[in-house]
């Protein structure tokens, strides 16, 4: 709920909601965020689906190193395999409004994975890395490229693209350009045909590929299969699962 006058706002945000729509509640809540935010110079809301602390990375460049998680809610792209529940645009899902204050008194690593649903439809995530950043601590976000935003040139950037299951949500150019690694989730072995040339024009920026978690039985062969081919990609095996870690 929300009162207006000409100078004075009043906001009743619910801490968690569920909603049968999604997408409109989504578009009404970052509409008040945005006023909310834009009256509010030092310590804006964001919503969020969880956090946590002192685990370790398990994915990419940065696996084995500890790292605290800020996970951010929503993400509109559908994946059908989405282990953080967005399959279905997320209904029923926590979305939480904590401010950057709170998020930032918790965190402990060095490093911070700002990942989803998808950061990117978050207009205050580069003012989110700026304060987490100001703090000395690294940030990686973990994105499927399908929104774009200028955020800190300091900042990770893992891209893992989805417009071949989702081809509404194709990657921005800008984001191939920003990645600092390329992960590509295999399921079929035709991910690769799929982006070749995009690979290709981009070939300076490292491509890890991973293994679909509920196919794995099937996906990790065919992944050490395509190494052999493609030998200048690495393996990524989302460690944290293995090692039954959040
Ligand atoms: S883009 Fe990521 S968060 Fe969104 S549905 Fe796909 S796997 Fe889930």
């Amino acid at each position: 709920m929300i009162f207006l006058s000409s100078n004075f706002y009043v906001f009743i945000l619910q801490p968690e909601c569920h909603y049968e729509d999604v997408n409109d509640y989504n578009k009404i809540h970052d509409f008040l965020l945005i006023i909310y935010n834009s009256k509010m110079t030092e310590n804006f809301i964001i919503p969020i689906h969880e956090t946590f602390q002192k685990t370790i990375q398990g994915e990419g460049y940065w696996a084995g190193t500890p790292v605290d998680f800020i996970r951010l809610a929503g993400c509109p792209v559908g994946c059908h395999y989405c282990d953080t529940g967005y399959a279905d645009g997320g209904v029923g899902l926590p979305r939480q409004l904590r401010t950057f204050d709170e998020l930032i008194n918790e965190l402990f690593s060095p490093r911070v994975v700002i990942s989803g649903g998808e950061p990117f439809i978050h207009k205050q995530l580069p003012a989110l890395i700026n304060r987490i950043e100001a703090t000395g601590r690294k940030v990686s976000i973990e994105t499927s490229g399908c929104y774009w935003q200028n955020i800190s040139p300091n900042t990770w950037v893992t891209l893992s693209p989805k417009q071949h299951i989702s081809p509404k949500y194709p990657v921005v150019p800008q984001m191939w350009k920003r990645a600092s690694e390329i992960k590509l989730v295999i399921e079929t072995g035709k991910e690769l045909e799929f982006y070749s040339k995009i690979l290709l024009a981009n070939n300076n920026i490292p491509v890890y590929l991973q293994p679909e978690w509920y196919s794995r039985n099937l996906a990790l062969p065919l992944v050490l299969e395509l190494l052999q081919e493609y030998s200048h990609y690495r393996l990524s095996v989302q460690l944290h699962k293995y090692l039954g870690v959040q």
